[in-house]
């Protein structure tokens, strides 16, 4: 079937009149004087000037100016501003000079229109640096007055009504260039009627499906809802009035823009969208905006979080108004905005508002907005690449989000107190994995620090590096934090598992069965489901997670007979320890785990007493190394894996250490040595002994020592023989004193 669709036109507010004397007539509003004479001439002029040009609408040239004059005089904007509207485009665009200029209108306006004037281009110049530095002179001349600004704008909202003459690959240029930078001028600037337009009209061209989509929703919704929305606005009205509240109500559908934003950030559907609509209540003084305030929650009920105080507490471009949601009767919700007359005209035409129009010239000194423009040109004193400039005036436009850029370029937003972390976990899942430290602006910095609007990131990784449960702590995005949950799930998840099945093997070990062979078929089948569990490694993790006593699985899955009469056992630790490490061992007891697999690290082997760590291996149990381990310090320690231990009770057999003796190379050094360590109540399992220079001597002697103290004491008994320089514990193993070098 064929389907005929209407096309949408772009939304385009209906033309107001335009023609001079409609401009003049705008300019005479509330009593004002502009000055006519001027005016009239400045249109003269332009109209001179640009005869015989056409725009691609076939008009003249000329409307083209006198939409942007009218505009301006629309906005409230004096009538300089306007005659400088009137001839923004003779500089550029016609054979007129600044001297003829100056000569006709003087200097001020002159400079006004030069301000507004792009810079030539030239052949050789590539597209993006000449837009940059046009933008780059606006920014400028604008500091030294406002109003250069405020034509560009009215130039431009003038030029994207007008869009559709252009040819189709000039529209997307100028409307991305619309939506990147004007229209979040004009919401810097508080001009929101100006804002809303232009990214409206953006939205038309560049996303011309989207809009579409949005624009027949949103009429599908309003039919049929219009008596619903007056039955509103009467009671509205009904109620303020039996509150003695003198008020102005009228509501609006939002923004074609702002509804497909809030779609896109809240990721529903249009038909799940309920406050499209916004009532808006006008009040005469700021103390009944908090009296009507009350009258509507006491009408309908509020919807929780929704309500905002922007009069105690401003936008930093000045808006102010009390924002808050409610539930209609039928369970429709819709937004109301109270504002006085004065918050209504800031909150709409925002610096316009502001103006000065008695001092005629210059603009009021205090307007944030103003002083806003100036700060943000200080800060920009010493960029001088202007590309580099206008990234950074982008990133100054949005007041809320940190701008940051990669090596590459590439811009990269996020929320405030976000960090190198959620910079990482942008780039990709796996660099945030691995992330070991990032480098700011070329200096190196750690993981935690905030990001700044301007940061140039980049990350370093490790393949080694894994995340951390701290690192939820210090990212402020919720993709970062989603992912590094899960990573720690997953990771917690299968130690447990291995744990979990290390242990019942051993369990089942002992007693002389096969776990893989009780641990199947139809029983465990029948076990699983009537405990909740699907596969077999769930029960692993519910015993390495502590949650499932080892023996209660043995007497599940065990023939009774045989598990009656446990072994003997060396102790509870001994038979795994010996296993892996024959040459000697200390009980120790993990912490919370009743039952699990530990030993003695070979690196540095703790002694009783010393302060210990545990560090959970992939397949192996738990290996147990001093907290002074270099192993554990620099290479291993990812405290993920950490877990506590601690020491059981001793058991009388001796501990193995690693002794290196400096000594000078002397005749019966070794001999004094054993007689010494013998003396000393200790074994000696091994010993060795090379010249490593002349006169130097290096032995090598593996004891057993009770403990700490025992150490300390054998250390120093060591220490007095006449001709030993140094004694040191070997904590890296085999290789004498020295870190391991590699991993
Ligand atoms: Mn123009």
């Amino acid at each position: 079937m064929l389907k005929v669709r209407r096309r949408i036109k772009p939304p385009v507010s209906p033309p107001a009149d335009v023609s001079v004397e409609a401009l003049l007539g705008l300019l005479r509003r509330e009593g004002r004087e502009p000055d006519e004479a001027l005016v009239r001439k400045a249109y003269a002029f332009s109209a001179d000037k640009h005869a015989g040009q056409t725009r691609r609408s076939g008009e003249p040239y000329v409307t083209h100016p006198l939409a942007v004059a009218c505009l301006l005089a629309e906005l409230r904007f004096d009538d300089i501003c306007c005659v400088v509207g009137l001839l923004h485009d003779v500089l550029e665009d016609t054979l007129a000079t600044r001297e003829v200029l100056e000569e006709q209108f003087g200097p001020e306006v002159t400079q006004l229109v030069d301000g507004v004037t792009k810079i030539g281009r030239h052949a050789y110049v590539r597209r993006d640096e000449a837009q940059a530095q046009t933008f780059r002179k606006l920014i400028l001349a604008s500091a030294k007055d406002i109003r250069v600004i405020l034509v560009k704008l009215a130039d431009r909202l003038h030029n994207m009504q007008t869009l559709e003459h252009m040819p189709p690959e000039n529209r997307r240029r100028i409307a991305l260039e619309t939506l990147e930078i004007y229209a979040p001028l004009a919401h810097r600037l508080g001009m929101s009627r100006v804002k809303g337009e232009l990214e409206d009209l953006s939205f038309f061209y560049l996303y011309p499906h989207q809009f579409a989509e949005v624009h027949r929703k949103l009429r599908e919704k309003m039919s049929g809802g219009k008596s619903a929305t007056e039955r509103i606005r009467s009671r509205l009205e009904e109620l303020l009035r039996e509150n003695e509240i003198e008020a102005e109500i009228s509501y609006r559908v939002k923004r074609y823009y702002s509804i497909y934003q809030k779609l896109r950030r809240q990721g529903i559907d249009i038909s799940q969208l309920y406050d499209y609509l916004a009532f808006r209540i006008i009040t005469v003084s700021p103390r009944d905006t908090y009296a009507a305030l009350g009258v509507v929650h006491q009408a309908w009920r509020p919807v929780p979080g929704r309500f905002k105080d922007y009069i105690a507490m401003p936008k930093p471009n000045l808006y102010q108004s009390l924002h808050t949601t409610v539930m209609a009767d039928r369970g429709q919700p819709f937004e109301v905005q109270i504002r006085t007359r004065e918050m209504d005209l800031v909150a709409e035409e925002g610096i316009a508002a502001h103006w000065n129009y008695k001092e005629g010239v210059g603009e009021p000194r205090t307007d944030p907005n103003i002083l806003w423009l100036r700060q943000l040109l200080e800060w920009q004193q010493e960029v001088k690449d202007a590309r580099t400039f206008l990234n950074t005036l982008k990133i100054d436009l949005y007041p809320d989000e940190v701008y940051v850029f990669s090596p590459k370029g590439e811009v990269f937003s996020f929320p405030r107190g976000a960090t190198t972390v959620d910079f990482a976990y942008r780039v990709h899942t796996e660099v945030g994995h691995h992330c070991t430290g990032a480098r700011v602006n070329g200096k190196l910095v750690p993981l935690r620090t905030e990001l700044r609007n301007g940061d140039m990131v980049e990350i370093v990784t490790d393949p080694s590096r894994k995340p951390s449960r701290d690192w939820l702590t210090m990212v402020a995005t919720s993709r970062a934090k989603s992912k590094i949950r899960h990573w720690i799930n997953t990771e917690q998840r299968q130690r447990a598992v291995e744990i979990g099945r290390r242990l019942l093997e051993k369990e089942f070990k002992k007693y002389r069965l096969n776990p893989k062979k009780l641990l199947d078929g139809e029983s465990l089948e029948t076990y699983l489901t009537e405990h909740g569990m699907s596969r077999l490694e769930d029960l692993y993790s519910r015993v390495g997670f502590g949650k499932l006593p080892v023996r209660q699985v043995l007497e599940e899955f065990a023939p009774r007979d045989q598990i009656a009469d446990p072994p003997e056992q060396p102790g509870r630790f001994r038979q795994a320890v010996e296993n892996l490490l024959p040459s000697g061992s200390g009980a120790i007891a993990v912490r919370g785990y009743d039952d699990m697999l530990a030993y003695m690290a070979q690196c540095c082997k703790p002694l009783p007493g010393e302060e210990i760590v545990g560090y959970v291996t992939r397949g192996r149990g738990v290996s147990v190394h001093s907290v002074d381990c270099p192993n554990v310090r620099n290479l291993l320690y990812h405290p993920e894996r950490e877990i506590a231990v601690e020491w059981a009770r001793g058991d009388g057999r001796g501990f193995p250490v690693q002794l290196s003796i400096e000594t000078e190379d002397n005749p019966g050094m070794l001999a004094r040595l054993t007689e010494v360590i013998a003396k000393g109540d200790s074994n000696i399992r091994q010993i060795e002994a090379e010249a490593v220079e002349p006169g130097r001597g290096l032995i090598r002697v593996l004891v057993e020592v009770k403990g700490r103290r025992h150490l300390e004491k054998l250390k120093s008994a060591i220490q007095a023989v006449p001709g030993v320089l140094e004694v040191d514990r070997d904590m890296a193993g085999q290789r004498g004193g020295a870190l391991p070098a590699g991993r």
